[in-house]
């Protein structure tokens, strides 16, 4: 008899976008004739840039003859890309990685959900809660967990994020539980907050002190504008040996559907078998990806290698500072109906505190100006009286969107 794998059974469908939809769909047959508005995706909208479509273009011609063809290359990414990674997104920072140290993949989704499978079982994991709920429900597919109970999984630890903590929760305290594998996502997802060099080196004392690990969500760095805060874990000194960090192309260069992102596991970076003796990281996951991936395609590869040319860079910073736009209007029209929020700073998301039921706040918005965010619920029991809005959709719908709202909120 062919027995499934019984941890499957532990997760929660995803209520809140099978409830959102529904929500939607009902709106729709009430309203039929009024456009309805979306700001809770965390999907981008803008065209890829010129340049960037240009290289695509131009390696799919070359793939088209004998001379340019290219069948299988190397699992772990073609080296002109690790190279203009390396040089583009850390050399050129003052920050010391490799191109070895770097690991071309199809998205940092897979990346983030797949790396678990390095550690053993009975590993003790924390989590932020809100949270990307990938990290959550890979874990719960491995076993680390027991039963879901009130919104939490027995067995992980959580690290709150409130309107206490700023939004940025501190490494556990000695006398809770001590968290071998860490999960840190900034500028975060879902509430657009961002941690100082102060508080993520916390962290990485933290790791040190008890031979842990973290991992280190990045795909929203392109959105740091401000110089004093960290866009990589790796200007934390030290933070090479315990830190592995993910980026992606999707929100920085509008990549999502293109799918390219990398891994950067540094060859200094520590894990320990049974008998405590230390194991590289990097080798592990090198295993893992040649094991179990073939590569992201050369066209695709080309693509992103053309983000890390001058005329790519300008085109991105165009289109970040695009939606960092959209975020500020969103977050100053927020503000001006009475509500708090963080992010939209630095960040594409802005989290309001809706002084309440996130639902309630949902249907509001809904209703009354047929626009959809996202409920913080969704996110994990910290998400409860907050909602999501996210800056990536077309200028003029934000506007649009934000001028329903206004007299929403004003009736
Ligand atoms: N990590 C975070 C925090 C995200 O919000 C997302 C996408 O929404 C991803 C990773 C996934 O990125 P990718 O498109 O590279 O799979």
């Amino acid at each position: 008899m062919i027995q499934v794998n019984p941890h499957y059974a532990k997760l929660q469908s995803s209520y809140l976008f099978s409830e959102i939809a529904r929500k939607v769909e009902e709106y729709r047959s009430a309203h039929p004739d009024s456009e309805i508005i979306r700001l809770g995706i965390g999907d981008v909208t803008l065209a890829l840039p010129p340049s960037i479509t240009a290289a695509f273009r131009d390696a799919v011609e070359e793939m088209g003859s004998d001379a340019g063809f290219h069948g299988y290359g190397p699992e772990q990414g073609y080296a002109f890309l690790r190279e203009a990674i390396a040089e583009g997104d850390f050399g050129s920072r003052g920050i010391n990685i490799a191109p070895d140290e770097i690991f071309i993949s199809d998205g940092a989704k897979c990346d983030t959900g797949n790396i678990q499978e390095l550690f053993a079982t009975d590993i003790r994991v924390g989590v932020p809660d809100p949270v990307y709920p990938v990290y959550v429900d890979t874990n719960v597919m491995a076993g680390r967990t027991g039963a879901y109970d009130n919104g939490r999984f027995e067995g992980l630890s959580y690290f709150v994020a409130n309107a206490e903590n700023n939004f940025i929760p501190s490494p556990p305290e000695s006398g809770q539980d001590t968290v071998d594998l860490i999960y840190l996502c900034f500028p975060n997802n879902p509430t657009g907050a961002t941690a100082s060099k102060e508080q993520l080196a916390a962290w990485v004392e933290y790791a040190q002190a008890h031979n842990s690990l973290i991992l280190f969500d990045a795909a929203y760095e392109a959105y740091v504008r401000d110089p004093e805060l960290p866009s990589s874990i790796y200007e934390i000194p030290g933070a090479e040996k315990v830190a592995v960090e993910f980026r992606s192309f999707s929100k920085t260069a509008g990549f999502t559907g293109t799918r390219c992102a990398y891994t950067v596991v540094p060859r200094a970076c520590t894990a320990y078998d049974q008998t405590g003796a230390a194991v590289s990281v990097r080798e592990l996951w090198n295993r893992r990806h040649t094991t179990k991936f073939n590569g992201v395609s050369y066209p695709v590869q080309k693509a992103a290698a053309a983000c890390f040319t001058e005329t790519g860079r300008e085109e991105l910073r165009h289109m970040t500072d695009y939606y960092l736009l959209n975020a500020g209007l969103i977050r100053t029209a927020i503000e001006s109906f009475g509500y708090s929020c963080v992010g939209g700073v630095n960040s594409p998301y802005v989290w309001i505190n809706c002084r309440g039921d996130s639902w309630a706040f949902f249907d509001r918005a809904l209703e009354r100006a047929g626009v959809v965010i996202t409920p913080g619920t969704g996110f994990g029991p910290a998400g409860e009286g907050y909602v999501r809005i996210s800056a990536f959709n077309h200028r003029d719908k934000v506007e649009q969107a934000l001028e329903r709202l206004t007299q929403a909120f004003e009736q």
